[in-house]
Order: structure tokens, then C-alpha cells, then sequence
């Protein structure tokens, strides 16, 4: 029986350059995975084309999408709709294949429900990752800054506890390859004879 392909799915808080990382990932020669092109109801940016960036849809089409179950997740963002086609998903999986979903942490949410399996990478903002060792390191926390940027920062990491991995986006490259070596070592790690 073929085996099925892994669900990658890479998240993490707006701004932080999930676009940029995954386009990376994606121009790397050796990366085998399948992007999956989502959904949305933006209207395309210069330069980018239906089909290839997103799948443009008007607000009726999508959500006649929605009604249909067509989509695996979806959620809105700054006033509009964007999600994943569920077929492509699940038949790219079924042939074996590899599946790649840069998505916003409210999809990434309904993911983990429907694809416990999956393996789940979070991004995070260098900034964030200071903030995180700060609260790690008990007692020094007193700063008002820290305690305010913690404040509204909160809701994200909240998000990062049902993540399988954290990826630093310091670098482009960096989070590039430590998000290419975790599908690695996925992949090892779940191979049983
Ligand atoms: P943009 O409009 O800049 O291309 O994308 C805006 C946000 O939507 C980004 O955070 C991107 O990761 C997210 N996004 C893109 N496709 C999907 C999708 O299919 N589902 C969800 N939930 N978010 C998506």
C-alpha cells in the first residue's frame, strides 16, 4: 500500500514572514514537497497570477466553497476570506506526496483538529523568541516594556503550545533550512519496520 505523504503545515503571527520563508523553501532545489495554493477573496497584488499565488474567488464563489465542505480550513483575515482546498489536500497525500500549507494561526487551529497527525511549525519573530526566553528565565520579567509587549503578544504564544516545532525567522535562510530539517527529520523519525 502506498504511504501517505506528511501534512506540514507552516503558521505563526502576522508580519512575521511566512510568505518570504515559504517562497524560499520553495525556489531550494531539493525541497519534494507540494504547495498547496489557497484560496482567497483579496484581489491579487500586482504580479501575481490566478492559480499560481492563490485561487481568486469573489465572496458568493468562496462561500459557496464553504457550504460545499470544499474547504479543509479557511478564516478571514483583514476583511477577507482565505482557506484550503480540502481535495487537493487529501489526494496529494493519498499518492504519497508531501503537502506544504502556509497559513494564519486561526486555520492552522482547525488543521491541527481535522490532521492531529500533521506536523505543525510555528515562525516566530526573533523579538517574540526574546520574550519567550525572558519568561522562560523566571525573575526577570520585572521590566514594564517586557511586561507590555508580553501583554499584547500573549494571544500568539498561547498559539505556539499546539505547534510540533518553533522556527526562529532571524534569517531567511536560517529558518529556510531549520524548517527543511525538521520535514527531515520527520520523516525518520516516523519511518517503522
Ligand atoms: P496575504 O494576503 O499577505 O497573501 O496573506 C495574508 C495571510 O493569510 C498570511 O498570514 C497567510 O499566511 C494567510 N493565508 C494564506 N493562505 C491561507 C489559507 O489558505 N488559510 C488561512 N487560514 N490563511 C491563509
Amino acid at each position: 500500500m502506498q504511504e501517505k505523504g506528511l501534512l506540514i503545515v507552516l503558521s505563526g503571527p502576522s508580519g512575521v514572514g511566512k510568505g518570504t520563508v515559504r517562497k524560499e523553501i520553495f525556489s531550494h532545489p531539493d525541497t519534494a514537497f507540494e504547495y498547496s495554493i489557497s484560496m482567497t477573496t483579496r484581489l491579487p497584488r500586482a504580479g501575481e497570477k490566478d492559480g499560481v499565488d492563490y485561487f481568486f474567488k469573489s465572496r458568493a464563489e468562496f462561500e459557496e466553497l464553504i457550504g460545499q465542505g470544499k474547504l479543509l480550513e479557511y478564516a478571514e483575515f483583514v476583511g477577507n476570506y482565505y482557506g484550503t482546498p480540502v481535495d487537493y489536500v487529501r489526494e496529494t497525500l493519498d499518492s504519497g506526496k508531501d503537502v506544504f500549507l502556509e497559513i494564519e494561526v486561526k486555520g492552522a487551529r482547525q488543521v491541527r483538529e481535522k490532521f492531529p497527525e500533521g506536523l505543525f511549525i510555528f515562525l516566530m519573530p526573533p523579538s517574540l523568541t526574546e520574550l519567550k526566553n525572558r519568561i522562560v528565565t523566571r525573575g526577570t520579567e520585572t521590566d514594564d516594556i517586557i511586561h507590555n509587549r508580553m501583554l499584547s503578544a500573549r494571544e500568539e504564544i498561547e498559539m505556539m503550545e499546539l505547534y510540533d516545532y518553533v522556527v526562529e525567522n532571524d534569517q531567511v535562510d536560517l529558518a529556510c533550512e531549520r524548517v527543511r530539517a525538521i520535514v527531515t527529520a520527520e520523516h525518520c523519525r516516523r519511518v517503522r519496520v
